[in-house]
Parts: structure tokens; sequence; C-alpha cells
């Protein structure tokens, strides 16, 4: 029996599949995680498959450690995605995070590749990441050290940090939510960009806001 249940192994796959819908990956780009800590492991999207080609079976469960506990069950030779030691690194500094998710969209990429932090301008982006999105310099993305560096420029108060010239990585403290940032930050980031060239737009800060309690978040 599978570390990694059923309903777990579906969830990921209906994600991968919002995320082809939504345009926040190209190709084989992008991954995305889920930890169980029962196992103290994850599971984690296979690397070089697109979404529309993967079926639950597929994703690989990894311990903390990094080791494959299991392979996927239609091609034992497919591996954990290449940013693994990243998805790794970022669940040690936030014990809060139950799922990561990585995305490579468009906007998000220009203002990435511009250097300009990603700062709340929408109701949603400031409630789901929280706070200004920094961008983290160029730099290749698949070693724990560059995981580290990813994960303490996002700290322990936003949800999500950009890779300059690469994407975006979203944490939650569930799938859905981690996924909720990934789409707010790039329409966020969108809107930025477009408002930013008209003028000067007004910037949300979450302390600000006044949730009332017993709210319901949209
Ligand atoms: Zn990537």
């Amino acid at each position: 029996m599978s570390r990694a249940s059923k309903a777990v192994r579906d969830e990921i796959m209906y994600y991968c599949l919002e995320s082809v819908k939504n345009g926040l990956n190209f190709n084989t780009q992008g991954n995305i995680s889920v930890r169980i800590p029962e196992h103290e492991a994850i599971v984690i999207t296979p690397s070089d498959v697109r979404y529309d080609a993967m079926a639950p079976e597929d994703m690989i469960v990894v311990g903390y450690d990094g080791a494959v506990l299991e392979t996927g069950e239609r091609d034992a030779s497919w591996l954990p995605s290449t940013e693994l030691p990243v998805h790794l690194a970022a669940y040690r500094r936030r014990p809060d995070a139950a799922a990561i998710v990585h995305t490579e969209s468009t906007f998000v990429n220009v203002l990435g590749a511009l250097g300009r932090t990603i700062d709340p301008i929408l109701l949603n982006m400031v409630l789901y990441a929280k706070g200004p999105v920094p961008i983290m310099p160029f730099e290749f993305s698949t070693n724990a050290a560059f995981g580290e560096r990813s994960a303490a420029l996002m700290g322990d108060d936003v949800f999500a940090v950009v890779w300059a010239n690469h994407g975006l990585l979203a944490v939650g403290t569930s799938l859905k939510l981690a996924f909720k940032v990934a789409v707010a930050v790039e329409e966020n980031a969108e809107v930025l960009y477009h408002a930013q060239l008209a003028g000067t737009p007004n910037l949300l800060v979450y302390g600000d806001i006044d949730v009332p309690a017993g709210t319901r978040l949209p």
C-alpha cells in the first residue's frame, strides 16, 4: 500500500490540469508537491512529463532526506522533479507549508526579469500571498543551496517567492491554498504591470486589511 493516498494523488493531478488550463505552465515545466508528514515524506510530480500526459499513479514519494521511497507505477525509471531539493528546503524552512506549487507564468516572469518585487494591489493576492513577493536574482535552480536561499528570501510570513528569469514558488497550508497563491500572484503581476505603465497604483498591506472574524474569503 502506497504512503500516498489516492485522494492526495488525485488532488495533485487535478491541480496539474488546472495549472495547464490557467496558463501557468508550458510544456513539461513546473511541478507540484504535497507533504505527507505521517511518513516524513512528500509526494511530487515526475520530471520531464507533461501535466496533460501524467496520471495520479505517476506521482513519486520521496523522504525528507531526498531518497525516493516509491517510484511511479507506470514507469519506475521516471525521476522526481528536478526541483525536488528546492521543495525540500522550502518544507524545512516552513513547517506551515503543506503543499508547494511551482509555476512559470508570464507576468510573474515579466516582473521577475525586471527585478521588480510583486507588490499586492489586488485583494486575492494580499489575502493569500500575504505580502510583497520578493524576487530572487537568477541562478540555476536544481540544487539544495538554491533551495535554502529561495526559502530564506521567502521568509516565514509570505507565501511565495519569484525566481528571476524562471518562475514562481508558492506554498500553502493546503494544496488548494498554494494553488490560489500561484493564480493570485500571476493575476496581480499582470494588473500591476499595466497599472504601473498607467500611473502609480494603490498598494495593499495585509496587516492593514480589516477582515472581520468569521468572514468567508473569496
Ligand atoms: Zn521551473
